[in-house]
């Protein structure tokens, strides 16, 4: 609809062009304007023949000199009036000296203009004006069933002196005398400016669409407005809009998914960042595993398995961290109680877990945390932090706390620990063991006699020659200033008894730093046994031993 009328328009600014400039093109008209004799009634006759002879109807001409003063109007007597104040499109002719053509709004209507400067040889003498109107051209449109209702902007509605039409919609004037009654009524009700729209849009059945009726500067003097019933719309039409609507429509959630799809791919990928920078930014080593494999790593894990520069290189060598395992009782295997040792940290949340890592020569520990990262999918975040130093430290600790400082081996502490952990597991699994107490003969002699040095000389030696006769399962402890108790796993007392005999026997051929005896007292555990009880037995047995002249073997 929109094309249509614009081309309309345009033939008929062509036209009217076309009039204005066969008019100038008559020498003698240009000769007139310049000696301003203008005579009346031959061009009343010519616009006359004018509109019998073509489709425009109203057609008006207008005659200037040089400076803008008007010599002659077709539908006034009156002249001699000056209009270059108020005529910018008057002016720009005797500027330029060029054909203008417009729409403009001036004292009587809105109309079509085409304005053509006259010459005599090569002087300005003048201008030709030729007016017409839209009615013509709503005329054509009705033809396709396209009713027009052409309105002048409400700014120029009160320059009007003589509105032509005497058409109006409100304050707004309307230029074509066949702009139906009920379509101005409608845009009374719906308010005039609701139909300049760039847009068609559908109004009751009907099509509507607008044009923006523009001077030659660009100055917006209406709107032309179009209605076309739906029921009238040909095939092509219907065709075309319902083509327009849908390709837009198309276009539309198409933008709509695209621009989603772009978004959403741009906040996971930020959001990916973000969380990789945060992994980053920790100083331990975190891992995403779906609990055989790697699925990503932070730059720490780069750090000791610096071998690698990415997790594809590692993964090409190796399938997961679990094969660095070191197998120790405090660290997790592979599969701990049959389960998967990054499942079993998950399923044992509060229980401090450690595992032990062998990465090529070098060990570190490391105390492990895992969650499950969805609950749909097996996906676990691993935080492992190095716990090397600490481990290093605990165990001298450890040492430092169960040693004998003298003589080196376990100390009371050690000892009592070890004989509740013996007792417990040997009623658990049910079997026995056995304990040697044993006490160095006249010790007090050797002191008084050698000195509190060579003393301490003695227990030292002893000592090492008592230990050196031991197997690696049994436990050997100081548990007084020179009492000593053994531990003798999975040993029956007649197995103790003759232990007892070769030690008492080796002590006594050794004779070095000073000759030494030693008495000995051998029990083996029974059902009824607790700590104190056992203890007891054998301090008697032991007592016993002294109390039989010493240097013997004493077994309850
Ligand atoms: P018995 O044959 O009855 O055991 O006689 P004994 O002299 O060895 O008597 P007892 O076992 O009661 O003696 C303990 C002595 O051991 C007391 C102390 O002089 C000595 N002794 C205890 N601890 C140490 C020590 O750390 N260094 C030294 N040099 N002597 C110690
Ligand atoms: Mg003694
Ligand atoms: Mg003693």
């Amino acid at each position: 609809m929109r094309e249509q009328v614009s081309s309309l328009i345009l033939l008929k600014q062509k036209a009217t062009i076309a009039m204005a400039l066969s008019l100038a093109n008559d020498k003698s008209l240009a000769l007139k304007v310049k000696n301003r004799d203008i005579e009346q009634d031959y061009y009343k006759q010519l616009i006359q023949n004018l509109t019998q002879d073509t489709l425009y109807k109203n057609i008006w001409i207008q005659l200037f000199d040089r400076d803008i003063n008007t010599l002659y109007r077709s539908w006034s007597q009156k002249r001699g009036d000056n209009l270059s104040k108020i005529r910018t499109d008057l002016q720009e002719t005797v500027k330029n000296k060029k054909v203008v053509y417009s729409i403009s709004a001036a004292k009587f209507n809105l109309s079509l203009k085409a304005i053509v400067p006259l010459f005599v040889k090569d002087e300005f003498v003048g201008i030709i004006e030729v007016i017409s109107h839209f009615n013509s051209i709503t005329k054509e449109l009705q033809k396709s069933n396209i009713d027009s209702v052409v309105v002048l902007d409400k700014e120029y509605t009160s320059r009007l002196e003589e509105p032509f039409t005497k058409l109006f919609i409100g304050e707004y004037y309307i230029a074509n005398f066949d702009a139906p009654e009920e379509l101005r009524e409608k845009m009374q009700r719906d308010g005039v400016e609701s139909y300049f729209t760039k847009d068609c849009k559908i109004v009751d059945n009907m099509i509507v669409g607008s044009y923006e009726l523009k001077g030659a500067d660009g100055t917006l003097f209406g709107h032309y407005v179009m209605f076309k019933k739906i029921d009238n719309l040909s095939n092509l039409d219907l065709d075309y809009f319902m083509f327009k609507w849908l390709t837009f429509g198309i276009v539309f959630v198409m933008s709509i998914a695209i621009l989603g799809i772009m978004l959403l791919f741009f906040a996971n990928r930020r959001q990916k960042e973000y969380f990789h920078n945060i992994i980053n930014s920790s100083t331990n080593i975190v891992i995403v595993s779906d609990s055989k494999n790697i699925l990503d790593a932070n730059k720490v894990f780069f750090k000791y398995f610096s071998r690698y520069k990415t997790l594809q290189e590692f993964k090409e060598n190796h399938k997961s961290i679990s094969e660095f395992f070191v197998v120790e009782d405090e660290y997790l295997k592979v599969l701990t109680n049959g389960v998967n040792w990054v499942k079993y940290v998950v399923q044992n949340p509060k229980d401090v877990h450690k595992i032990k890592l062998d990465i090529f020569g070098k060990t570190h520990c490391f105390s492990i945390g895992a969650a499950k990262l969805f609950s749909t999918r097996e996906q676990y975040s691993i935080i492992l932090s190095d716990i090397t130093e600490q481990e290093i430290y605990k165990k001298e600790l450890e040492l430092l706390s169960t040693t004998d400082e003298l003589t080196k081996t376990g100390n009371r502490r050690y000892f009592e620990r070890k004989l509740k952990d013996e007792i417990s597991r040997a009623r658990r699994y049910n079997y026995s063991f056995s304990l040697i107490m044993f006490d160095i003969d006249h010790f007090k002699i050797v002191n008084d006699k050698h000195g509190h040095a060579i003393g301490d000389e003695v227990l030292i030696e002893y000592s090492k020659l008592v230990n050196s006769h031991l197997r690696e399962a049994d436990v050997f402890c100081r548990v007084g200033g020179e009492e000593f108790m053994i531990i003798l796993p999975y040993t029956p007392k007649h197995d103790a008894k003759e232990i007892a005999q070769k030690l008492r026997i080796v002590i006594e051929a050794y004779k070095k730093v000073v000759p030494i005896t030693m008495s000995f007292g051998v029990v083996e555990f029974e059902k009824s046994d607790d700590f104190e009880a056992i203890y007891k037995r054998v301090d008697d047995a032991l007592y016993k031993a002294k109390e039989s002249g010493r240097n013997m073997v004493v077994v309850e």
